[in-house]
């Protein structure tokens, strides 16, 4: 007998085909949606009981799902309150679609959006099923049995039904494109997901047994799903022990967290939940998404870029409340004050508990730190008020693992290493093994020089000097450790513009080819006592590049050669006695090219003065063609003279041999390179 029938209330004339078309992409989540309403239907049941208006047995509440391959059917089924003829009516037929299309065209791709927008969660169903029934029997008494049916068009019946007990089921005839979700493997996988920790037993076929080489069902329901998940338990009654086997389960593939932090508010908006500090590796990829949404235990996605701040989604852990829009567009979380205000608060938490650590147990957050370091700088370059808490507690550690926090290291080294401006010259090491030889001279100079050697660093330098006053950092190997922190020290010697010429026109013949390095001579006045040579990198244009690998648009650094500086000091004694040598056996090719170049340079000069002075047109060009004259016999000249110390400098092993311990000392020397030098050494041993 057929006792209503008639069209569901929507304006738009078909709601069908656009569920079906523009939810697309989202199909698996008519499930949850179905699973929650049968849920929600048993939480009713369960209130109604609690506060005595229902008076009946409830009996043992759960939630069934079966598939029917025969049938083709998926059906969820629940002994919750069930619904009455007149409820179906209320609930599944009156939809209330207000300016529907204008909606569906503005959201026509985001299925969630349209779903949340207008409570369609039963209606999902229809994006996988070609008809759906339901057949349901309200706890009211004396409620009689009622089927639902619709095939897909606004059009619908009601009528008459078998079902002895109380409760609701829903059954999907799944369509011929979707025969995926008859699939058990798939309805698992999907339970899995969306429904492992929902707060009533969800049953999904038997438990099943190993036996003669297969799997057989056994007689015990199967359940999927914890009904009361560690977050939803009270923190007093939770041990360490229970906080790690929840992790374990959540992530069975990680290692143990460094700690958690169990949330629980219920105003200004509702929120449970636990986050996890998970070990960070340096240089490991970053592993997001890893915190879980919940709503009242359904979960919603782990895409928690707009709820929490980005920092944050380094977290892992699970967040539950009903109060965040759920099925709504992206963009319309950002702008959702209860998501801003949940931001801020879970923000707040996660910096109180760090601060918290940090002071009661300051062994165990060294411990702790280097797993730790990554996340905390990355949420002190994203934000201003946490790197205000943050800066109180952050570490910095030197390379021999000393551990210190910002003030306590900024008087450390204050004494010893301000500069003559009075900025505060802060060394550091990326790597303790590469730079080792400047390390070392760093610290006999008394210097503390830190490592770091982490992803962030090299932007959390640049922070760093913009939040300390009168900071500097420099990379410990990036210039000769005299001029790393200029001093007003006692007068060096000297010298002079042309042994200087003479010096690195000589060197720079010997340098051997690095790929994708550049090399650069230059002399400089250092102690007696300092290295002959070292090899120096600018600071400025390591930044750069390292940059380039965090940024987009910085591409053009990263395509650059390394520079590097070979600084010989010329007052080292080796350094003046190869200058000595250089000059005496010269004397007869070089001296005299040096003594016309000094002529020349002086009639350029003269010339220029001229040029300048003159204001007759003729005159000027006359003078202006005299110096381009010259300049072309100036460079003649040094060419000539750079050919010289060139065929000198081939001949001295000790030059070269000085040149490739600067480069070897800083791995610079590889390949054919390295293999000269190793000849070269076993020569001059002989
Ligand atoms: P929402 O759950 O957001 O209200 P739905 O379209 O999913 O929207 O469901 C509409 C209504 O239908 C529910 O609010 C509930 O009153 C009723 N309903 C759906 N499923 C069941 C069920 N399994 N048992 C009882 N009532 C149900």
């Amino acid at each position: 007998m057929e006792m209503k029938s008639g069209n569901i209330g929507i304006t738009t004339e078909n709601i069908f085909p656009v569920i079906k078309k523009f939810l697309y992409s989202d199909h698996d989540i008519f499930l949850r949606e179905i699973v929650s309403n049968a849920v929600d239907a048993t939480h009713k049941l369960k209130t109604l009981s609690a506060k005595g208006e229902f008076k009946g047995e409830m009996g043992e509440l759960a939630v069934r799902v079966n598939i029917d391959k025969e049938q083709g059917t998926l059906t969820i089924s629940d002994n919750g309150i069930g619904m009455t003829a007149e409820e179906i009516d209320k609930y599944i037929n009156q939809i209330a679609f207000s300016g529907a299309n204008e909606f569906l065209e503005k959201y026509s791709d985001d299925a969630a959006a349209i779903i949340g927008h207008f409570g369609l969660g039963f209606y999902s169903s229809f994006m996988v099923s070609k008809k759906v029934e339901i057949v349901t029997k309200s706890y009211q008494e004396g409620a009689e049995a009622v089927k639902w049916e619709c095939d897909g068009s606004p059009a619908f019946t009601i009528s008459a039904a078998e079902r002895a007990e109380r409760g609701t089921d829903i059954i999907l005839y799944i369509d011929d494109e979707c025969k995926e979700f008859l699939e058990e493997n798939k309805i698992k996988e999907l339970l899995d997901k969306y429904c492992h920790f929902l707060p009533v037993p969800v049953i999904f076929g038997k438990k099943k047994e190993w036996k003669d080489g297969k799997y057989e069902d056994t007689a015990e329901d199967n359940v999927i799903n914890v009904t009361q998940p560690l977050w939803t338990q009270s923190p007093q009654g939770l041990k360490d022990e229970d906080y790690k086997e929840f992790y374990r389960q959540l992530y069975p593939m990680s290692d143990e967290p460094l700690f958690w932090i169990h949330l629980n508010v219920d105003y200004p908006f509702n929120l449970t939940g636990v986050l996890y500090f998970p070990k960070i590796k340096s240089n490991t990829p970053l592993h997001r998404n890893k915190i879980q949404l919940y709503c009242n235990q359904v979960f919603v996605t782990d895409q928690v870029e707009n709820i929490v701040p980005e920092f944050l989604t380094l977290l892992h852990g699970v967040i539950d409340s009903p109060d965040i829009p759920l099925n709504v567009s992206r963009s319309y979380l950002q702008s959702d004050a209860n998501v801003k205000k949940i931001s801020t608060y879970i923000t707040k938490k996660v910096s109180d508990r760090l601060v918290s650590i940090a002071k009661t147990d300051k062994e165990g957050f060294e411990a702790k730190w280097d797993d730790l370091k990554l996340f905390i700088h990355y949420g002190m370059l994203s934000q201003n008020d946490f790197y205000d808490k943050a800066s109180t507690y952050a570490l910095l550690k030197d390379v021999d693992g000393k551990y210190f926090n910002y003030a306590d290291y900024k008087e450390l080294v204050k004494g010893n290493q301000t500069d003559k401006d009075d900025t505060l010259v802060v060394l550091y090491a990326t790597d303790a093994e590469a730079q080792y030889t400047a390390i070392s001279a760093a610290k006999q100079k008394g210097y503390n020089v830190l490592l770091l050697d982490g992803q962030l660093d090299s932007p959390l330098v640049g922070l760093l000097e913009q939040k300390w006053e009168k900071a500097r950092f420099v990379r410990v190997d990036s210039d000769t450790i005299e001029r790393l922190i200029p001093q007003n020290n006692a007068e060096v010697e000297e010298v002079s513009e042309d042994d200087a010429t003479l010096l690195s026109s000589a060197f720079k013949s010997v340098l051997p080819k690095i790929a994708g390095a550049e090399l650069h001579v230059e002399v400089a006045n250092m102690s007696a006592e300092a290295m002959p040579v070292c090899i120096t990198q600018s600071e400025y244009m390591r930044r750069m590049k390292d940059m380039s690998k965090l940024q987009e648009g910085m591409a053009f650094y990263g395509e650059m050669p390394d520079m590097y500086n070979l600084v010989l000091n010329a007052n080292h004694p080796l350094v003046k006695d190869m200058l000595e040598s250089m000059k005496h056996d010269t004397a007869g090719t070089v001296e005299p090219l040096m003594a016309e170049l000094r002529g020349m340079r002086a009639r350029q000069a003269a010339l220029t003065n001229l040029q300048n002075s003159k204001s007759d047109d003729a005159e000027a060009k006359e003078a202006a063609e005299q110096s381009k004259q010259i300049h072309q016999e100036i460079s003649d000249l040094e060419q000539k003279r750079d050919e010289a110390l060139a065929s000198y400098a081939a001949k001295q092993e000790k030059m070269s041999q000085l040149v490739d311990l600067a480069l070897l000392s800083q791995g610079l020397l590889k390949g054919e390179s390295l293999s000269q030098f190793i000849n070269r050494s076993v020569d001059l041993l002989g």
